[in-house]
């Protein structure tokens, strides 16, 4: 989970005309196709919560669950894209978490993997602070990467197969980048500054990989 800035734009205007339309109704609906494309837009088409993009079910999550209040249940500010898994784990538990839209989550949490081929491995987050939303939010991730349910520790498992596959592909860019083989060094980092984005797939683990690595400390500003 990183920070997703969230921009205003023209479609982000249309979702927000669109929720007003839909509040004003009996029976309105925030599920509108304005909001649906606002949202993929602003969150680079990822689930903020577990930073998959190769996502085939994608649901509308309220930050701060609504349960029946009009005000948070058309809030723009209160929506957020998620993958169905995570929106199925988050529901109306974990409260309050980190707004992702206002936070530098990946400041609070520490993204790490341990272990490596042959050895248990193992995706952890590590609160970094004493804060009620970062335990909250460490819970939620827990549960996110790793399920809780059989049905959820399946589908965790393809979730973390991606995770594995984009920090490997990582961690071949920024080895190139240092022992200067294969494309030249100015083409590696501007593909490792993509990678480290707000708009990247799993950015949390591939800036962790860098904090945690003194031999990459030139790279540490590549995503402020
Ligand atoms: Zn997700």
């Amino acid at each position: 989970m990183v920070k997703i800035e969230r921009l205003e734009s023209e479609l982000s205007e249309k979702a927000v005309a669109s929720l007003e339309r839909e509040k004003a109704k009996a029976s309105g609906s925030y599920n509108t196709p304005e909001v649906n494309e606002a949202l993929q837009d602003m969150f680079y088409g990822k689930c903020y919560i577990c930073e998959n993009k190769k996502v085939t079910s994608w649901q509308i999550e309220h930050l701060v669950p609504h349960r029946g209040n009009k005000d948070l249940k058309f809030s723009w500010d209160n929506l957020f894209l998620s993958c169905a898994h995570c929106n199925n784990i988050k529901n109306d538990r974990f409260e309050p978490i980190w707004d992702c839209t206002k936070e530098d989550v990946d400041e609070h949490i520490a993204f790490r993997k341990e272990g490596y081929f042959g050895k248990d491995e193992k995706y952890l987050f590590s609160p970094l602070d004493d804060a009620i939303e970062t335990q909250n939010t460490c819970k939620l991730l827990n549960e996110a990467y790793y399920g809780s349910t059989t049905q959820k520790q399946v589908e965790a498992k393809f979730i973390r197969k991606e995770l594995r596959d984009e920090l490997g592909r990582f961690k071949n860019y920024v080895r190139d980048y240092m022992y200067e083989t294969g494309r030249t060094k100015d083409e590696l980092l501007c593909t490792i500054r993509s990678e480290l984005s707000a708009s990247s797939p799993f950015a949390a683990f591939k800036r962790w990989l860098i904090r945690d690595n003194d031999k990459y400390a030139e790279l540490l500003n590549c995503w402020k």
